[in-house]
């Protein structure tokens, strides 16, 4: 479904990313994990062109992306779960998942999916007139999910979800992310430093040191692997 093929990417001449090759199939969770830094975000970036190659290729469903802009990607479906959630906080929480579905002007099947995100996530239903930026951390961490789902998309990119979550709610999260994957037919790629909960989802992970794929390995494997245990594994 998803083809990283030999990407490079620099920030101002410094070189970050080098010749990264990632593959998903349809139906997967895969995770990709490695230390701050490593450029895991950036890889999320540049499936997105938020962040131009600078050599390679990018194939989502075998047509080519990485020639498109980032407004395009997200129509061909995929939608980004951005690190810190980055909700409006001054706008309603059903105003925030209306711009999830920003390419869709069929109020009807907006209506349709909205019915959808109460039934995955109840307590969104109870505070759709709330300002986002008053809710808790874990809600809105659940708003920022079903925002990306307002699209429909194919494939959900989440960037370090667990990160700043309390560890009771990052169970919870991470049981959404597995559901979404079985129920929805949802392909995932997630980003995270917490290999642990990143591998209890997932059924193969890449590990990337400063710009470079190391390893891509099944969970199981990659649970049992020195490096995951001694530069990873926080708890
Ligand atoms: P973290 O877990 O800290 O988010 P990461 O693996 O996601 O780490 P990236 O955010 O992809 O790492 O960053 C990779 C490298 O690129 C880092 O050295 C970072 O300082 C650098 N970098 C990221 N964004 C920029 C930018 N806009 N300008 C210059 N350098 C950047």
């Amino acid at each position: 479904m998803l083809e990283v093929k030999g990407v490079s990417t620099e920030y101002d001449g410094i070189s970050i990313l080098r010749k990264v090759n990632i593959n998903i199939d349809k139906g997967e969770v895969v995770c990709l994990l490695g230390a701050n830094g490593a450029g895991k975000t950036t890889i999320l970036k540049a499936i997105l062109n938020i962040v131009k190659p600078t050599e390679g290729e990018i194939y989502f469903q075998k047509e080519r992306i990485d020639t498109l802009n980032t407004h395009d990607i997200v129509k061909r479906g995929i939608a980004n779960v951005p690190e810190g959630r980055r909700l409006f906080p001054k706008m309603t929480v059903l105003e925030n998942l209306q711009l999830g579905a920003y390419f869709e002007k069929d109020k009807d099947k907006i209506g349709t999916r909205l019915e959808k995100i109460y039934e995955i996530f109840p307590v969104i239903k109870d505070r759709l007139r709330q300002e986002a930026g008053t809710l808790s951390g874990g809600e809105q961490a659940m708003v920022a999910i079903a925002r990306g789902m307002m699209g429909k998309p194919k494939m959900l990119l989440f960037d370090e979800p667990s990160l700043g979550l309390a560890p009771k709610i990052v169970d919870d999260y991470f049981s959404i992310i597995k559901m979404i994957n079985t129920e929805e037919k949802i392909t995932i790629l997630l980003v995270e430093q917490n290999p642990k909960k990143a591998l209890s989802v997932a059924s193969r992970g890449y590990i990337i040191q400063k710009g470079k794929i190391i390893l891509n390995e099944p969970a199981e494997e990659l649970i049992k692997s020195p490096i995951i245990m001694n530069a990873y594994l926080e708890n």
